[in-house]
């Protein structure tokens, strides 16, 4: 992780903070990133909005994939104040980037290479969590 990734992981944090602060949603925020300038920006806005889709990085990937005239953000960098939940997760490996960093509940970077696996591994363990929980509340 060198300085520019602190500074993006620092605006996405940012924006985390001032989605709270102007009553939008929960405490998220997200950038992406495209040859070192913020290509993308987004924050929750599920509360806001009424829109059980507008995490983070739903709003971030639009906002860049509308911006760069693309529906794939090959050679972008997804920086996520917390680590994504399955539909973020699916959205962001339909979108394709070079790689994903988060930094709750620790700091985590994902490469293009291991992003298809570790997406997978992710969105499969959170379906046997809700399962799990599902059977002990009944
Ligand atoms: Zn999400």
């Amino acid at each position: 992780m060198n300085e520019n990734d602190i500074a993006f992981m620092r605006r996405a944090i940012e924006l985390a903070q001032s989605g709270v602060d102007n009553d939008q949603g929960g405490p998220f925020g997200c950038v992406v990133v495209k040859d070192g300038r913020i290509v993308g920006e987004g924050y929750n806005q599920v509360t806001s909005t009424n829109d059980p889709t507008a995490h983070a990085e739903i709003v971030a990937i639009r906002d860049a994939c509308r911006r760069l005239k693309s529906f794939q953000l090959t050679d972008c960098t997804v920086y996520t104040s917390c680590e994504p939940c399955p539909m973020c997760l699916g959205a962001i490996y339909w979108a394709r980037p070079a790689a994903i960093y988060f930094a709750q509940p620790e700091f985590v970077v994902v490469h293009r290479a291991d992003v298809d696996g570790y997406v997978m591994n992710r969105v499969v363990s959170a379906l046997f969590d809700w399962y799990a929980l599902s059977r002990k509340t009944k």
